[in-house]
């Protein structure tokens, strides 16, 4: 088969895999210079911020595994192929030279058994740094594959990623039975705290080598089994909180395999974009998982932001007086961002902010104005009950009256 014919076979069975940010490039080439139509080039960030193109591939997609959901599964029938490491460095090195891509993203089915796969993708990355390639890469790590080998190729890799694919473990033994969350989040441990350590000695040390510098990731599929949002944001707390992780993928569930064992349907790209609103709530907010969600209310709202959900169900702490209120009330207001939250500290502190001021400071006034005073003026509208505010706040109809009250000043 020749390499052409490999790459779009191995880029293509790559797309669905979300661990960086996007992907499927279709830039077609009419006149000018550079085709990418034929090979996945995804978007992903870099440590510093910067958006980076990537070639998207995976090493092989033989796999000996039989996850339900995957397009690779052993059972599938599809055209099957392998790079060698040697074709898989220089078509990397070329699409750099060329200016295609920034960087490599490589995954892989499994073949023969982890070590053999992993070794394999080491090889390249190996090869790669060994050629002065000092683009962006983003590595998979194989579940089960032996620590050292995991821990060799970190060192050589700019980000990596294990996926956890199934929130739940009786989940994975229902859709991936080749799979265990241990021999999953055994190595996502692995990693996490090797990227400490290095961290903690290039502090000391200048010139001791980066593990991982831009941290690991994972993915998570949404609605291909039953799990509830509570159960995935409960275990993206703990996969931020004990495995140090930069950043957990959602994935809504395609079906692309005809199996009883699979919902019928795609799951909803909303359900995927709450979580998604959810994980920043997490990450940025300091919400817990326990705030967003619970057992009352296990599935987020699709109709609703989860902050404003938050909000709402808490209504008893708002309004607010902006000139007095903390940082961490003020960015629990919907509407009231951080960078909000943060000119409004900044400002307050040498004038009164007043609702013309919150404007100025891109405030979402017609979510917030029900959440906040400003010097005990209130423009929201007196809710009898406060789950009434949930169709104001979903609806694009802005029709409510506005109202213009003094309200009582809360003590902070
Ligand atoms: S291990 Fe499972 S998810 Fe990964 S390539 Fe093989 S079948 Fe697909």
């Amino acid at each position: 088969m020749d390499l052409n014919e490999k790459l779009k076979i191995l880029s293509s069975s790559a797309k669905y895999d979300v661990s960086c940010s996007s992907s499927g490039s279709e830039r077609l080439n009419i006149d000018g210079i550079g085709n990418t139509e034929k090979s996945g080039i995804c978007h992903s960030w870099a440590a510093d911020g910067r958006c980076i193109s990537l070639l998207k591939v995976l090493y092989t997609n033989y796999c000996k595994f039989d996850c339900a959901y995957c397009i690779n599964r052993k059972s599938n029938n599809i055209k099957r192929t392998t790079f060698s490491p040697e074709e898989l460095v220089n078509l990397t090195l070329s699409f750099y030279k060329r200016n295609y891509i920034e960087g490599l993203f490589l995954s892989s089915g499994i073949i023969k058994s982890a070590n053999y796969t992993m070794e394999k993708m080491f090889i390249v990355v190996k090869k790669l740094r060994e050629k002065n390639f000092n683009g962006y890469i983003h590595l998979k790590a194989i579940p089960g594959a032996d620590k050292e080998l995991i821990r060799k190729a970190g060192f050589y890799a700019d980000r990596m990623s294990v996926n956890i694919e199934l929130p739940t473990q009786k989940s994975l033994a229902v859709l991936a039975p080749d799979k265990s969350k241990e021999n999953i989040l055994k190595p996502m441990k692995y990693i996490g705290s090797n990227a400490l350590v290095s961290i903690s000695e290039r502090k000391k040390f200048k010139t001791a080598p980066s593990f991982v510098p831009a941290g690991q990731s994972t993915q998570m599929i949404i609605g291909a089994s039953p799990d509830s949002d509570k159960t995935i944001i409960n275990l993206s707390e703990k996969l931020y909180k004990n495995f140090n992780l930069k950043r957990v993928y959602y994935s809504a569930f395609i079906k692309v395999n005809t199996d009883s064992k699979l919902p019928q349907k795609n799951a909803s790209l909303l359900r995927e974009h709450r979580l998604y609103q959810a994980d920043w709530l997490l990450r940025y907010y300091k919400f817990s998982a326990n705030e967003i969600l619970d057992e009352n209310e296990p599935f987020l709202n699709e109709k609703l932001d989860p902050k404003s959900m938050w909000a709402i169900r808490n209504f008893n702490l708002f309004p607010i007086e902006v000139n007095k209120a903390p940082y961490e009330m003020l960015i629990r207001v919907p509407g009231i961002g951080i960078n909000s939250a943060l000119k409004i500290i900044k400002t307050r502190k040498y004038e009164n902010i007043n609702f013309e001021i919150l404007k100025k400071i891109r405030v979402v006034l017609k979510r917030a104005k029900y959440f906040i005073t400003c010097n005990g003026k209130f423009q929201g509208y007196i809710f009898k009950d406060p789950k009434n505010l949930k169709n104001v706040l979903s609806s694009k109809n802005k029709s409510i009256p506005l109202f213009l009250k003094n309200i009582p000043e809360r003590t902070y």
